[in-house]
Protein backbone atom coordinates (compact mmCIF):
# COMPACT_ATOMS: atom_id res chain seq x y z
CA UNK A 1 0.00 0.00 0.00
CA UNK A 2 1.00 3.76 -0.55
CA UNK A 3 2.10 5.98 2.08
CA UNK A 4 3.14 8.95 2.96
CA UNK A 5 6.92 9.58 2.58
CA UNK A 6 7.26 13.12 3.72
CA UNK A 7 8.19 14.14 7.08
CA UNK A 8 5.45 14.00 9.02
CA UNK A 9 5.28 16.63 10.79
CA UNK A 10 4.68 19.07 7.79
CA UNK A 11 1.58 18.05 7.73
CA UNK A 12 0.89 18.77 10.76
CA UNK A 13 2.04 22.57 10.07
CA UNK A 14 -0.08 22.56 6.83
CA UNK A 15 -3.53 21.60 8.73
CA UNK A 16 -2.46 24.33 11.58
CA UNK A 17 -2.54 22.09 14.53
CA UNK A 18 -1.31 18.64 16.11
CA UNK A 19 -2.10 15.46 14.01
CA UNK A 20 -0.33 13.09 16.55
CA UNK A 21 1.79 11.26 14.06
CA UNK A 22 4.76 10.78 15.20
CA UNK A 23 4.69 9.08 18.70
CA UNK A 24 5.89 10.10 22.01
CA UNK A 25 7.69 13.31 19.96
CA UNK A 26 4.51 14.72 19.74
CA UNK A 27 3.94 15.50 23.21
CA UNK A 28 7.23 17.23 23.75
CA UNK A 29 8.54 20.94 23.03
CA UNK A 30 10.61 19.26 19.96
CA UNK A 31 6.89 19.14 17.88
CA UNK A 32 7.42 20.98 15.52
CA UNK A 33 4.29 23.00 15.83
CA UNK A 34 4.86 23.96 19.06
CA UNK A 35 8.10 25.49 17.77
CA UNK A 36 7.02 26.66 14.01
CA UNK A 37 3.08 27.34 14.32
CA UNK A 38 2.80 28.05 10.49
CA UNK A 39 2.46 26.36 7.21
CA UNK A 40 5.42 24.58 5.83
CA UNK A 41 7.63 25.59 2.83
CA UNK A 42 8.62 28.95 1.46
CA UNK A 43 6.07 31.20 1.68
CA UNK A 44 4.74 29.03 4.82
CA UNK A 45 4.84 32.10 7.16
CA UNK A 46 2.07 34.13 4.96
CA UNK A 47 -0.13 31.36 4.54
CA UNK A 48 -1.92 28.49 6.65
CA UNK A 49 -5.06 28.79 8.94
CA UNK A 50 -4.50 32.45 9.67
CA UNK A 51 -5.14 33.22 6.13
CA UNK A 52 -8.90 33.64 5.47
CA UNK A 53 -10.28 30.05 3.58
CA UNK A 54 -12.88 30.42 1.07
CA UNK A 55 -15.80 27.73 2.40
CA UNK A 56 -13.82 25.20 -0.36
CA UNK A 57 -10.82 25.77 1.04
CA UNK A 58 -12.41 24.95 4.72
CA UNK A 59 -13.76 21.89 3.44
CA UNK A 60 -10.68 20.52 1.54
CA UNK A 61 -8.72 21.33 4.67
CA UNK A 62 -10.71 19.34 6.76
CA UNK A 63 -10.98 16.08 4.85
CA UNK A 64 -7.31 16.30 4.24
CA UNK A 65 -6.77 16.67 7.97
CA UNK A 66 -8.95 13.52 9.27
CA UNK A 67 -7.24 11.93 6.33
CA UNK A 68 -3.75 12.48 7.27
CA UNK A 69 -5.07 11.41 11.13
CA UNK A 70 -5.75 8.11 10.46
CA UNK A 71 -2.84 7.63 7.34
CA UNK A 72 -5.67 6.57 4.68
CA UNK A 73 -4.82 7.81 1.04
CA UNK A 74 -7.52 9.37 -1.01
CA UNK A 75 -9.23 6.75 -2.98
CA UNK A 76 -10.21 4.54 0.40
CA UNK A 77 -10.81 7.90 2.18
CA UNK A 78 -13.61 8.53 -0.60
CA UNK A 79 -14.52 4.47 -0.54
CA UNK A 80 -15.29 5.14 3.27
CA UNK A 81 -17.47 8.30 2.25
CA UNK A 82 -19.23 6.19 -0.15
CA UNK A 83 -20.32 3.94 2.19
CA UNK A 84 -21.29 5.77 4.80
CA UNK A 85 -23.45 8.34 2.40
CA UNK A 86 -25.47 4.76 1.73
CA UNK A 87 -25.76 3.20 5.57
CA UNK A 88 -28.63 3.88 7.63
CA UNK A 89 -27.48 7.09 9.98
CA UNK A 90 -25.87 10.45 9.74
CA UNK A 91 -23.19 10.20 6.80
CA UNK A 92 -20.71 12.27 9.07
CA UNK A 93 -20.70 10.41 12.11
CA UNK A 94 -20.81 6.80 9.95
CA UNK A 95 -17.72 8.11 8.30
CA UNK A 96 -15.88 8.97 11.69
CA UNK A 97 -16.98 5.74 12.73
CA UNK A 98 -15.32 3.48 9.99
CA UNK A 99 -12.54 5.25 10.50
CA UNK A 100 -12.19 4.66 14.41
CA UNK A 101 -13.18 0.75 13.54
CA UNK A 102 -9.94 0.64 11.73
CA UNK A 103 -7.95 -2.01 12.86
CA UNK A 104 -4.87 -0.34 12.95
CA UNK A 105 -6.41 2.15 14.57
CA UNK A 106 -7.77 0.18 17.63
CA UNK A 107 -4.48 -0.90 18.34
CA UNK A 108 -3.13 2.74 18.73
CA UNK A 109 -6.31 3.72 20.82
CA UNK A 110 -5.18 0.29 23.18
CA UNK A 111 -2.14 2.19 23.58
CA UNK A 112 -0.05 -0.70 22.15
CA UNK A 113 1.82 1.23 18.99
CA UNK A 114 3.14 5.20 19.83
CA UNK A 115 1.30 6.23 16.21
CA UNK A 116 -1.25 4.38 13.80
CA UNK A 117 1.48 4.07 11.59
CA UNK A 118 3.17 2.20 13.98
CA UNK A 119 -0.15 0.29 14.64
CA UNK A 120 -0.50 -0.37 11.09
CA UNK A 121 3.27 -2.47 11.56
CA UNK A 122 2.28 -4.36 14.01
CA UNK A 123 -0.96 -5.20 12.39
CA UNK A 124 1.20 -6.32 9.45
CA UNK A 125 3.27 -8.32 10.92
CA UNK A 126 0.41 -10.90 12.37
CA UNK A 127 1.16 -9.83 16.27
CA UNK A 128 -2.88 -8.55 16.09
CA UNK A 129 -5.73 -11.51 16.68
CA UNK A 130 -9.40 -10.64 16.30
CA UNK A 131 -11.60 -12.90 18.02
CA UNK A 132 -8.92 -15.47 18.41
CA UNK A 133 -7.66 -15.64 14.47
CA UNK A 134 -4.70 -13.81 12.93
CA UNK A 135 -5.87 -10.45 10.88
CA UNK A 136 -2.92 -8.73 9.15
CA UNK A 137 -5.05 -6.10 7.41
CA UNK A 138 -4.46 -2.93 8.60
CA UNK A 139 -8.01 -1.32 7.15
CA UNK A 140 -9.97 -4.48 8.50
CA UNK A 141 -13.31 -3.53 10.62
CA UNK A 142 -13.79 -4.26 14.21
CA UNK A 143 -17.42 -4.64 15.51
CA UNK A 144 -19.32 -4.59 18.44
CA UNK A 145 -18.55 -7.65 20.57
CA UNK A 146 -15.38 -8.20 18.68
CA UNK A 147 -12.23 -9.36 20.62
CA UNK A 148 -8.73 -7.66 19.71
CA UNK A 149 -5.69 -9.33 21.19
CA UNK A 150 -1.81 -8.68 20.69
CA UNK A 151 -0.45 -11.53 20.35
CA UNK A 152 3.71 -11.99 19.71
CA UNK A 153 7.07 -13.39 20.16
CA UNK A 154 9.14 -12.60 23.22
CA UNK A 155 11.03 -9.65 21.22
CA UNK A 156 8.11 -8.13 19.46
CA UNK A 157 6.07 -8.40 23.02
CA UNK A 158 8.33 -6.54 24.55
CA UNK A 159 8.03 -4.00 22.49
CA UNK A 160 4.81 -3.51 22.46
CA UNK A 161 4.61 -3.61 26.66
CA UNK A 162 7.40 -1.11 26.11
CA UNK A 163 5.13 1.29 23.58
CA UNK A 164 2.35 0.46 26.27
CA UNK A 165 4.26 1.65 28.21
CA UNK A 166 4.94 5.25 26.90
CA UNK A 167 1.34 5.71 25.71
CA UNK A 168 0.35 5.15 29.46
CA UNK A 169 -1.17 8.81 29.65
CA UNK A 170 -3.11 8.15 26.64
CA UNK A 171 -6.91 7.25 27.65
CA UNK A 172 -8.30 4.18 26.16
CA UNK A 173 -11.74 5.29 24.63
CA UNK A 174 -14.86 4.29 26.60
CA UNK A 175 -15.85 1.88 23.60
CA UNK A 176 -12.80 -0.12 23.75
CA UNK A 177 -12.82 -2.55 27.60
CA UNK A 178 -9.07 -2.93 27.57
CA UNK A 179 -6.99 -5.14 29.81
CA UNK A 180 -3.43 -4.83 30.04
CA UNK A 181 -2.49 -8.00 31.86
CA UNK A 182 -3.78 -9.73 28.78
CA UNK A 183 -3.34 -6.90 25.91
CA UNK A 184 -7.16 -7.62 25.24
CA UNK A 185 -9.87 -5.38 24.15
CA UNK A 186 -13.37 -6.26 23.83
CA UNK A 187 -15.22 -3.85 21.71
CA UNK A 188 -17.88 -3.40 23.84
CA UNK A 189 -20.00 -0.82 21.36
CA UNK A 190 -19.40 1.11 18.22
CA UNK A 191 -17.65 4.41 18.74
CA UNK A 192 -19.27 7.78 19.03
CA UNK A 193 -17.73 11.04 17.91
CA UNK A 194 -17.34 12.08 21.54
CA UNK A 195 -14.64 9.67 21.56
CA UNK A 196 -12.82 10.68 18.47
CA UNK A 197 -9.63 12.49 20.26
CA UNK A 198 -9.45 15.70 17.53
CA UNK A 199 -11.91 18.08 16.90
CA UNK A 200 -13.12 17.41 14.11
CA UNK A 201 -16.00 18.76 11.68
CA UNK A 202 -17.23 16.08 10.02
CA UNK A 203 -20.36 18.11 8.01
CA UNK A 204 -17.65 19.44 5.87
CA UNK A 205 -15.88 16.74 4.44
CA UNK A 206 -19.64 15.48 3.81
CA UNK A 207 -20.56 19.50 2.29
CA UNK A 208 -16.92 18.36 0.29
CA UNK A 209 -17.82 15.20 -1.26
CA UNK A 210 -21.67 15.84 -2.16
CA UNK A 211 -20.82 18.61 -4.72
FE1 LIG B 1 2.68 16.66 14.50
FE2 LIG B 1 3.81 15.07 16.28
FE3 LIG B 1 5.33 16.34 14.47
FE4 LIG B 1 4.16 17.68 16.50
S1 LIG B 1 5.77 16.11 16.63
S2 LIG B 1 4.21 18.31 14.35
S3 LIG B 1 2.20 16.59 16.66
S4 LIG B 1 3.78 14.76 14.06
Amino acid sequence: MARYINAVCRLCRREGEKLFLKGTKCYTEKCAISRRAYAPGQHGQGRGRRQKLSNYGLQLREKQKVRRIYGVLERQFRKYFEVSSKTKGVTGKVLLQLLERRLDNVVFRMGLAISRSQARQIVRHNQILVNSKRVNIPSFLVDQGDSVQAKAKEKALKKLKENLESSKDRTVPAWLEFNPADLTAKVSRLPDKEDIQHPIQEQLIVELYSK
